[in-house]
């Protein structure tokens, strides 16, 4: 169980990144959602000891992350937002190279682990390569493969498919929802199907708060026959939002589709629209 406690944090800049976050998270995949600028690398960087808070606590099992930072990294795998490679590097060599600095000494041993890692992300047969003619899709899969040496108990990405078009999407996707159910995975992204494909419980984050944290279907439930949707005039939209909780309006056809949450039918012309976890989103950020 990772538990995050009142963590909040300032920048010298005056932003102020977090504020006082708690989350409870256990095993299983948990999706950490929200806009660019919401927190959640500050909050990821925190988790994986590589920045302090300026307040609050987390709690890795009996671990005190925060002041405890050797003993986290020992369990932790990490895929950072920019994660660089070295460009005449082959995977293989690389996986060798992080291998050995995690502590994987016997030869044997290593070369065992660094084949199954490189079948497991589906990369065996590029394995001499040079990591800098990878594509997105492939730098992300190898991404996976160094944060799982070690065995780590707890690993977190950070914005892994961002940039990936939908094919390579896919299938880091499926690596990730391979990768046991018996350790914490922290999916932190902007992009709400990654979350409703792959996370059992979510937080969605904005402005450095977080607004709701549960099981995806059942935050969808909490707004489901309350979503109404109409479509409108461009030059109408600002009207819609000064009368109505418009939680998002979208582009159809030249026109415009407002979305509204309303307990009771708003009646003039709108619909009853079936709510997604896109809504809940929307709900949260606007
Ligand atoms: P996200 O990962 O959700 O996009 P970040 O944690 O990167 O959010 O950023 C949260 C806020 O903190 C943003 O307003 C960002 O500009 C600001 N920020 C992030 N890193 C720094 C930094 N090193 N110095 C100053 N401000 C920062």
């Amino acid at each position: 169980m990772l538990q995050i406690t009142n963590l909040s944090k300032t920048y010298p800049n005056g932003v102020q990144a977090l504020k006082n976050v708690s989350l409870n998270i256990s095993n299983g995949m948990f999706g950490l959602l929200g806009p660019n600028g919401a927190g959640k690398s500050t909050l990821m960087r925190t988790i994986a000891t590589l920045q302090d808070a300026d307040s609050g606590s987390i709690m890795f099992g009996d671990i005190n992350v925060l002041q405890q930072k050797a003993e986290l990294r020992k369990v932790l795998g990490y895929l950072p937002q920019e994660f660089g490679v070295y460009p005449k590097v082959s995977a293989e060599e690389m996986l060798h190279y992080i291998a050995r600095l995690k502590g994987v000494y016997n030869d044997k041993e290593r070369r065992e682990l660094v084949k199954a890692l490189l079948e497991q992300v589906n990369l065996y047969q590029h394995r001499t390569k040079y990591l800098g003619g990878y594509s997105g899709g492939m730098k992300q899969r190898f991404g996976i493969a160094q944060a799982l040496i070690g065995n780590p108990k707890l690993i977190i990405v950070d914005e892994p498919t961002a940039g990936l078009d939908p094919a390579e999407r896919l299938r880091f996707n499926n690596l990730l929802s391979e990768i046991g159910e018996n350790i914490i995975v922290i999916l932190s992204t902007h992009i709400v199907d990654d979350v409703n494909e792959l996370c059992n419980d979510l937080a969605i984050i904005a402005n450095g708060k977080v607004m709701q944290q549960g099981n995806p279907e059942t935050l969808v439930e909490t707004i489901q026959h309350k979503l109404w949707i109409k479509k409108v005039k461009k030059d109408e939209v600002a009207e819609y939002q000064a009368n109505y909780k418009v939680i998002l309006s979208k582009l159809s056809a030249g026109a415009v589709v407002v979305y509204v949450l309303s307990d009771e039918d708003p009646g003039n012309g709108f619909v009853a629209e079936r709510a997604t976890l896109e809504d809940i989103y929307f709900s949260n950020i606007t």
